[in-house]
């Protein structure tokens, strides 16, 4: 099988396993953790942050961002596409006890002026803004980055409001990758972020979030709260610095090989996809004109040994990552040519 789902399935690599083995470990609750220690204070120094905080999942990094800069009864402002929104079991609410404002940008990137008509101040009848929320890369959007200029002003703008910003850089190394620059330039004027290890960069669970020291010996209280002190968890930080230190250059490869499927597919008669949009590892495209729906043209791709996910009735997304090499996608981009041709041979597709 050539598993374009998504970045999260890939497995631990040779190097991993070693280290994960021969992790030196404590009890993280009491931060005895050495390992934990030396993945949560390479995290920071590589983000520029005062500190950073190992979490099982970027679902809890992004509750816990939301629940710093919140309280009850507020708004937090994100884009309509946004993972906070659509994939994270309305922890926003459940937890945070707050709205979401959603705002739609074709491209997923919200810009300053955008958001500030959305922005309520305190007033008789609605619920005050309490947090601006940028997803980077933006997942759904397909794989989209915020060039920097954009996150400098909707941070400047939000800061002057007296609101904070968090950014879900679930893909936030990808992000980097893409403008070339350290991930520090990226985050530098973000209040918190967090960023998974267990999507592109390849580890096999768990995720960091970062900030000011006093944001951050908060998150920890509400990591425990949601049930995140974890113990022994150097056997998966040790993973993780594996994936923080040398990852980030395979990343270049990965947005090649979905340069290289978006262009391919672009050619293929009834799917349709502008390859010039693909920024990162993300692709997402339609199959619209074969005469199939997405799910359908996903299950018989199946039957075909590639895995893709449809997103709607309409589309597919596919996600590269190290697991899947330029050969696999070369075999998988001839695999969606012959079930879009096969579509178009069958006389019944109306
Ligand atoms: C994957 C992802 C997350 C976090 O997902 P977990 O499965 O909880 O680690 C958050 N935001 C985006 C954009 C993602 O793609």
């Amino acid at each position: 099988m050539i598993d374009l789902r998504s970045d999260t399935v890939t497995k631990p690599t040779p190097a991993m396993r070693r280290a994960m083995a021969e992790a030196e470990v404590g009890d993280d609750v009491y931060r005895e953790d050495p390992t934990v220690n030396r993945l949560e204070d390479r995290a920071a120094a590589i983000l520029g942050k005062e500190a950073a905080l190992f979490l099982p999942t970027g679902t809890m990094g992004n509750t816990i961002g939301v629940k710093l800069h919140t309280e009850h009864g507020q708004e937090v402002i994100c884009e309509s596409r946004g993972h906070l929104l659509n994939y994270e079991l309305s922890m926003v609410a459940w937890f945070s006890g707050c709205v979401l404002r959603t705002i739609y940008a074709e491209d997923g990137i919200l810009r300053w002026d955008r958001i500030r008509r959305e922005y309520r101040a305190l007033g008789p009848h609605w619920a005050p803004t309490g947090l601006i929320e940028i997803e980077n890369t933006h997942n759904m959007a397909g794989g989209t980055v915020y060039p920097l200029d954009v996150i400098s002003e909707v941070c400047d703008g939000a800061h002057s409001l007296g609101l904070a910003v968090h950014m879900d850089g679930a893909r936030l190394f990808n992000a980097a990758a893409y403008l070339g620059v350290p991930v520090s330039d990226v985050v530098a004027k973000a209040d918190t972020v967090t960023f998974c290890l267990s999507k592109a960069l390849g580890a096999p669970a768990g995720s960091l979030i970062a900030g000011s020291a006093r944001h951050m010996d908060r998150a920890r209280l509400y990591r425990k709260r949601l049930g995140g002190g974890m113990r022994q968890a150097g056997v998966l930080a040790a993973a993780g610095l594996i994936a923080l230190e040398r990852h980030p250059p395979l990343l270049a490869a990965d947005h090649e090989n979905a340069r290289f499927l978006a262009s391919g597919l672009a050619k293929i008669h009834g799917i349709s996809i502008d390859a010039s949009k693909v920024q990162t590892n993300i692709v997402i495209f339609s199959v619209e004109g074969t005469g199939f729906t997405a799910p359908d043209f996903s299950a018989r791709l199946k039957e075909r040994g590639v895995l893709m996910n449809s997103i709607d009735d309409r589309r597919l997304r596919l996600v590269t990552h190290y697991d899947v090499n330029r050969e696999s996608c070369e075999r998988a981009l001839e695999m969606v040519r012959e079930t879009a041709h096969r579509a178009a041979t069958r006389g019944d597709c109306g």
